[in-house]
């Protein structure tokens, strides 16, 4: 009997995961079940709107959802509409690929306070995610602090000072044009904990600050090191990689205005402490810190930056799935290499943590499938007929891939062009358009 397996989560570890299988196990067959109608986790929802490019990675990954062996099974949430245990009772494997879709938190007073809204939040408003449609971000400030320096922190400063004709191209749903454009913002403080040396994002993004149209990037030149030479425990690579950061922040040192009214600070060495307010966020209190070793420690220097807008992008978090071991120091699901044991499999970000871009996902879906088809000699459960029976007495509308490209379809004509798509923000005007299933 052909062994079944389900994948849940439709980003790039479920994806990468169907494309290894296909490979490593002939005659599998492949379910992706994902809780949105939409497929692509966060290469729909996470990669910015402007960065259309790296979207297109997409295309691959609907190549193998049209593969024979493979379907797609959307709107259909594990934990709600089914449990780990029916799809245990289904399929020989369940593979878990469903990310980190919560904010880390700052831990520190005033985090509760509003307009502290997270990056995963404020990421997926932007992006047009249902669960953050309604988000409404109090954007009605001259100030932003943005806390971390990853590629996410900066994604979040650049989406906030771009212009609408920079965003023409992007899939920027209008909701969210029109707040940005209408807000007073006038400074993003992008705050890192640690060192210009230290900071995580990558060249090719930091670079694009200095690129903007309306936006001019600041860094105080005295704060940067002349080189990462002396550095301890940086590879060539590592090292050549800061060199190029250190260079675009000296750069940025002697920007000057050229007429552009708003400003993105570089700010290092600043460890946030308290988030001060009554009712909403008014300033956030940072301690001054030197790095020893790898780690900020603080110097008991203090300062204040006023703002009315807090966005932590300090990375993500998951609170697990009911019925599978979770190992909450590393907040993943507990695995072996991404064995998690009794016919279950984790990869991506649940399995390893939230690092690494699209592609570091995909040696996690290679050895999955590996360990699957040694694993699983033959198949003994009864697959995809048996979850749809199920979700059908449930009255689940499952969306399948051609329902989602009816959706895309739908979502490119309504587009106005140069941009690619009008991204539909709401599951219930996806589902009327698609009208009940079969
Ligand atoms: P990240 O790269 O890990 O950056 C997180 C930032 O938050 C770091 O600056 C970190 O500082 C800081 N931070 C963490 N805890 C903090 C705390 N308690 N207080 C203050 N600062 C704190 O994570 P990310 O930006 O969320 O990105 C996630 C992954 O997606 C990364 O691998 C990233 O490269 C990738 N990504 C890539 C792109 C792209 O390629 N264009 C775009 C978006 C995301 P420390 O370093 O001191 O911990």
């Amino acid at each position: 009997m052909s062994r079944n397996v389900a994948i849940v989560g439709s980003g790039p570890g479920g994806f990468y995961t169907a494309e290894a299988l296909l490979k490593a196990c002939p005659g599998c067959r492949i379910d992706i079940i994902d809780r949105l109608p939409t497929p692509y986790g966060l290469i729909r929802a996470g990669v910015a709107p402007d960065h259309q490019t790296t979207k297109k990675v997409a295309r691959n990954f609907r190549a193998t959802a049209l593969s024979g062996p493979v379907a797609y099974l959307g709107n259909v949430e594990v934990g709600r509409d089914v449990s780990v245990a029916d799809l245990q009772a289904c399929y020989d494997a369940v593979v878990f690929a469903i990310g980190m879709p919560h904010d880390k938190a700052l831990g520190i007073p005033g985090e509760d306070l509003a307009g502290v809204i997270g990056s995963a939040a404020f990421v997926g408003w932007y992006n047009a995610h249902p669960d953050f449609r309604d988000l409404n971000p109090p954007l009605d400030t001259q100030a932003v602090v943005v806390v971390g320096t990853g590629n996410v922190a900066i994604d979040c400063a650049r989406v906030l000072v771009k212009t609408r004709a920079e965003m023409a191209e992007s899939d920027l749903p209008e909701y969210a044009q029109a707040a940005i454009e209408a807000a007073p913002i006038r400074d993003v403080y992008m705050v890192g904990r640690r060192g210009p040396i230290e900071a995580k994002f990558t060249n090719v993004e930091l670079r694009e600050m200095g690129e903007l149209e309306a936006a001019m990037p600041v860094v105080d030149a005295a704060v940067l090191p002349a080189s990462a030479a002396d550095y301890p425990g940086l590879s060539d690579r590592d090292r050549r990689l800061k060199e190029r950061n250190l260079a675009s922040l000296r750069e940025f040192a002697t920007a000057e205005a050229k007429g552009r009214p708003k400003r993105v600070h570089f700010l290092f060495n600043l460890a946030p402490v308290a988030i001060l307010g009554e009712a909403r966020v008014r300033a956030v209190r940072f301690e001054q810190t030197r790095v020893e070793g790898e780690r900020a420690v603080g110097t008991g220097e203090f300062s204040e930056i006023p703002c009315g807008l807090v966005i932590p992008a300090i990375g993500y978090r998951s609170s697990g799935l009911d019925g599978v071991p979770f190992d909450a120091r590393s907040g993943t699901i507990a695995n072996a290499d991404g064995r998690v044991g009794d016919g279950l499999y984790a990869v991506g970000w649940i399995k390893r943590g939230p690092t690494g871009v699209i592609a570091t996902n995909r040696p996690d879906g290679v050895a999955v499938a590996g360990h699957i088809a040694k694993d699983i000699a033959s198949g003994t459960k009864p697959g995809r007929e048996a979850l749809f029976a199920l979700l059908a007495g449930r009255g689940v509308r499952v969306t399948s891939f051609p329902d989602w490209e009816r959706i895309e379809a739908a979502e490119t004509a309504a587009a106005a062009p140069p941009a690619p798509r009008r991204k539909f923000a709401r599951i219930k005007d996806m589902l009327e358009l698609l009208g009940p299933g079969s």
